[in-house]
């Protein structure tokens, strides 16, 4: 082997060069991070819906000896609880050896994807074909939805406070739905529109069934036959859809890509994954320093508003009763935490080199993407974090052998996006952005690295030592 010349030395001292993980990482390393990628598929497959993902990992959690949070409690360090927020959120949390005083780590994901929500009037026939009629949920191209197959998620809640929990098409025995797409053969008009404009809004309705009911007096025969089946099924009236939660996820399952195996496609990427790093994390912390404070927000996709999201006060609530069971006051606690804002970046992309900056995107396969700032149009709307918080983290990061890599949402003035970053900012709280980077983000079928995947969940374990 031949020694290194002077100026490949110095290249490596001074030189900033972002490393594969497929050659970075040790061959125990690999398997560990395909043994982690198995049940993270699970999960995926379990957990569609941020509904499903709570109850999901509440059993998890159960599992793992969290009990429910009882404020008022002062719990020795080692407990672990958690906190159902409507059953839609999270939060789990681990007592730490250090006083509350001292602040706690906050690793914040979000459980909601975007998807087709049913109307409140959802059902509908039109020329004997009955349909479910939606309202889409966060940021999708719409011609992504047409013509694959759908499951049916959700709860209907009825008046007497009852509630029937729906998943349909998910079994391999059940039937599943699909929204419909015009054949080429007919598609010139439609193919000559924008994309924005080729699949609207109201075009995303799912067609649930063809089949007349037994009786002719009737009308809209086609309707009443699957209101029937409904109500056979669920109990349920057709009213009953007004106090509902009903949405269309894609009904394939997590499955690994690529001959060599290593990426998974699935649906919900964003950010499961970053959720079930978080998760892994939470449930592995033994005797934290720090209280660890892990976060599963919902309405992240729609801007964090409403109860379950980051934007109402469950988070902050929750560490004010840390904080007053330790006889300290909420806002220095706050002003001494620290939160990894985990959600997923985009992945450079071959196919649509344009919209990144290469020397400031992330790539598949180079690890977590620390990313100081998001927001969009000159650095609007987002936690832009401190250069020593920033510089704090990756010095945790560099101490446990974790390999990261940094990138902007895209290149200068060509979009941008928001994470729940700047929610836990608002309250004083150290945060800076980190996750996977996705092909295909907010895609029915999105794309991640086991490898980046397994090197978040050491990134995050990291943080909770
Ligand atoms: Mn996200
Ligand atoms: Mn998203």
């Amino acid at each position: 082997m031949s020694a290194k010349t002077p100026g490949e030395e110095l290249k490596e001292k001074l030189l900033y060069t972002p490393k594969n993980l497929s050659e970075k990482m040790t061959p125990e390393e690999k398997d560990a991070a395909e043994a982690f990628s198995v049940p993270y598929k699970e999960f995926l497959d379990r957990a569609k819906t941020e509904r499903e993902a709570v109850a999901v990992m509440v059993e998890m959690l159960e599992g793992a000896g969290y009990r429910p949070f009882v404020p008022g409690t002062s719990y020795p360090a080692g407990s672990k609880v958690y906190l159902n927020n409507r059953g839609k959120a999270l939060i789990a949390s681990t007592i730490g050896t250090l006083d509350i005083g001292e602040g706690v780590r906050i690793e914040a994901a979000h459980i909601d994807n975007p998807r087709l929500d049913l109307k409140p009037n959802p059902l509908v026939e039109e020329q004997e074909l009955c349909y479910l009629k939606t309202h889409y949920y966060g940021g999708i191209k719409k011609y992504q939805w047409t013509a694959i197959p759908l499951s049916l998620h959700g709860v209907v809640v009825k008046k007497d406070g009852s509630s029937v929990t729906v998943t349909i098409g998910e079994d391999p025995a059940d039937p599943v739905f699909c929204v419909t797409d015009l054949l080429p053969h007919l598609g010139k008009d439609q193919m000559k529109k924008p994309m924005t404009e080729g699949i609207t809004g109201e075009q995303l309705n799912i067609l649930v069934g063809c089949e007349l009911y037994p009786d002719e007096k009737v009308s809209e025969r086609v309707k009443l036959n699957i209101m029937s089946l409904l109500n056979g099924k669920y109990g349920i009236t057709e009213g009953d859809f007004q106090s509902a939660e009903l949405c269309a996820v894609p009904a394939f399952r997590a499955r690994d890509i690529g001959l060599d195996r290593g990426m998974i496609g699935a649906y919900g990427h964003d950010d499961r994954v970053c959720a079930y790093a978080q998760l892994m994390a939470e449930m592995g912390a033994k005797s934290p320093a720090h209280t660890t404070v892990t976060v599963f927000a919902d309405k992240e996709e729609v801007g964090s508003d409403g109860v379950t999201g980051l934007h109402s006060h469950f988070l902050v609530d929750f560490i004010a009763d840390l904080a007053q069971a330790g006889g300290k006051e909420l806002r220095h606690v706050l002003r001494a935490s620290a939160c990894l804002s985990a959600d997923v970046s985009v992945a450079y992309d071959p196919a649509f080199p344009d919209v990144t900056e290469k020397h400031n995107c992330a790539y598949l396969g180079y690890g977590p993407v620390l990313t100081k700032y998001t927001g969009g149009g000159g650095k609007s709307s987002t936690n832009d974090a401190p250069a020593e918080y920033v510089a704090f983290v990756e010095g945790l990061l560099e101490a446990n052998g974790v390999t990261w890599q940094t990138g902007e949402l895209g290149k200068v003035d060509q979009g941008g996006g928001g994470t729940v970053a700047k929610y836990v900012s608002h309250f004083n709280v150290d945060t800076v952005d980190m996750g996977v980077a996705v092909l295909s983000m907010h895609a029915p079928f999105e794309v991640i690295s086991k490898a980046d995947l397994y090197m978040t969940y050491k990134a995050m374990e990291a943080f909770y030592k």
